[in-house]
């Protein structure tokens, strides 16, 4: 069936993400690579060519760019859109490994080793992504911190506990940077009104789009790579003479290689992940107190679980404003607002006028700060149905690669993975020679569960 907008492959729905999105704050000032094309004709071939400008697209793309081997453009990257219009830039900016939330769930299917490998993958974006940052002078606002968890619900809080206990128990030795306070001091520790749980452990934060627009930048300076934005691929087609042939409405153009990084729209052209990775959305504001008004500075970043067990991530700012997404507790019940939802020119109507007081209600000194909300947007995440990203090679589709459904947290998983799929695309070695965690590897069988298995899976559960 056609999407909305009008376009088909080979009989399967192609969705490109939709015109006129709702405008995130980091793109209030846009970089000038958003509406850029390398070239004003779409090159007639190229070696590699990545659909998707976002984290992933882009970090494939930088890192193909260094491989010693690499030709004068021979990498072409298609956006649909703007340059890093995607989730990318309209995330919530939060580096924030995740040491307990889904890593028990991995552990129950998968053993503590994969589990734990897991964890460790995720925390070690921190300290490369500093050093990406660092080597590469990048303007990002890049900060290390301490990220701070709380839970208000008691009973919400009781879980916390036994699940740090069990994690701490296992022996996995990244668990000694958790700081776990548990009752009533824990609000006097956070900062946070209610908390009856609290944990800190390290973590980042960052101005997304300025670093993945610096990336690209980069990328394109080494000669190597060719970026046509506003051009979606729509349609792929096994080229004769070998390679592809990729359609998009300037025209197609022939690849040897092809490597999809447009995340929550990868089923457009890779029909066989539609149950596997579903477009959902979510929404982020920017709170920001008035002049003449102070509220204390947070240095932490947070997640936030209110009395209701409503989840928010929020980072802080330098310049004392605060960005902070989540909700999905309240909107959950609505599936037709952001489930297998591409539409990211309209907010989610169930859980508008929630960050309203937010910081008020939430944290202690804030009650006067009149800190308001100063720009709201939404953005489409590529959930996973078994919450892991797809990575590797395409199965049954030689030449084809895919990064992609990291769910509402790519900024721990994407860097790399990006390195180890344009290891993998420039060299030839195998998913296991490149380093990357084998749960996250793109099967034919995880395919075949998600067909099979509930609808949703994770994402419903
Ligand atoms: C509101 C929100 C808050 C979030 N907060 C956080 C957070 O704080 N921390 C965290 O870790 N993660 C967060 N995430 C998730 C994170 O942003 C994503 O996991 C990550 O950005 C995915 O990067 P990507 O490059 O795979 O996808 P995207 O950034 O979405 O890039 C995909 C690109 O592909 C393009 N595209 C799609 N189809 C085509 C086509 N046919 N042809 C050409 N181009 C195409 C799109 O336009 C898009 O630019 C959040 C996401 C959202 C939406």
């Amino acid at each position: 069936m056609p999407h909305a907008n009008g376009t088909t492959n080979g009989g399967s729905s192609l969705r490109l993400p939709v015109p006129g999105s709702t405008k995130a704050f980091w793109h209030t000032e846009l970089h000038d690579l958003a509406d850029h094309r390398s070239t004003p004709e779409l090159p007639k071939e190229c070696e590699v060519l990545v659909i998707g400008s976002g984290y992933a697209g882009a970090s494939v793309a930088y890192n193909l760019a260094k491989s010693a081997s690499t030709l004068p453009n021979s990498i072409v990257i298609l956006e649909a859109r703007q340059a890093c219009s995607g989730a990318t830039g309209r995330n919530g900016g939060h580096l924030r490994p995740d040491l307990y939330g889904h890593i028990p769930n991995y552990i129950k299917r998968y053993g503590v080793e994969a589990g734990g490998e897991w964890a460790k993958f995720e925390i070690a974006h921190v300290q490369a992504i500093k050093k990406l940052v660092a080597e590469e002078d990048i303007d990002c606002d890049f900060t290390l911190t301490r990220t701070t968890d709380c839970w208000a619900d008691e009973e919400a809080a009781r879980k916390a506990k036994a699940n740090y206990d069990l994690m701490t128990s296992l022996g996995l030795p990244y668990m000694e940077d958790v700081d776990f306070v548990y009752g009533p001091k824990a609000a006097g520790v956070s900062g946070v009104k209610d908390a009856n749980a609290s944990a800190t452990y390290t973590a980042g934060t960052i101005f997304p789009y300025k670093f993945i627009m610096a990336l690209l930048a980069r990328a394109l300076d080494s000669g190597k790579v060719n970026l046509q934005t506003n051009t979606p691929a729509t349609a792929i087609h096994d080229d004769p003479a070998g390679g592809f042939v990729v359609e998009t409405p300037r025209g197609s153009i022939k690849a040897k290689k092809i490597v999809h990084a447009s995340n929550a729209y990868v089923s457009g052209l890779l029909p066989e992940y539609e149950k596997s990775i579903v477009p959902c959305k979510g929404v982020c504001v920017s709170i920001t107190v008035p002049e003449g008004k102070t509220a204390p500075y947070l240095t932490n970043s947070y997640i936030v679980r209110d009395g209701d067990k409503v989840l928010s991530y929020l980072i802080p700012r330098d310049d004392g404003s605060i960005i902070v997404g989540g909700t999905a507790a309240i909107f959950y019940p609505h599936l037709e607002q952001w489930y297998n939802n591409t539409d990211d020119s309209t907010m989610i109507a169930a859980s508008e006028g929630y960050y309203d007081s937010f910081m008020q209600r939430t944290f202690r000194g804030w009650e006067d700060s009149e800190a308001s909300v100063s720009k709201a947007w939404t953005g489409v995440m590529g959930y996973s149905w078994d919450s892991l990203p797809h990575l590797g090679e395409v199965p049954g589709k030689p030449g084809q690669y895919v990064l992609a459904g990291f769910n509402g947290h790519g900024m721990p998983v994407i860097w790399l993975a990006a390195e180890g799929i344009a290891k993998m695309v420039a060299t030839g070695k195998s998913y296991e020679d490149v380093g990357l965690p084998w749960i996250a590897r793109t099967t034919e069988e995880r395919l075949q569960k998600a067909q099979k298995g509930p609808e949703g899976g994770d994402i419903l559960a």
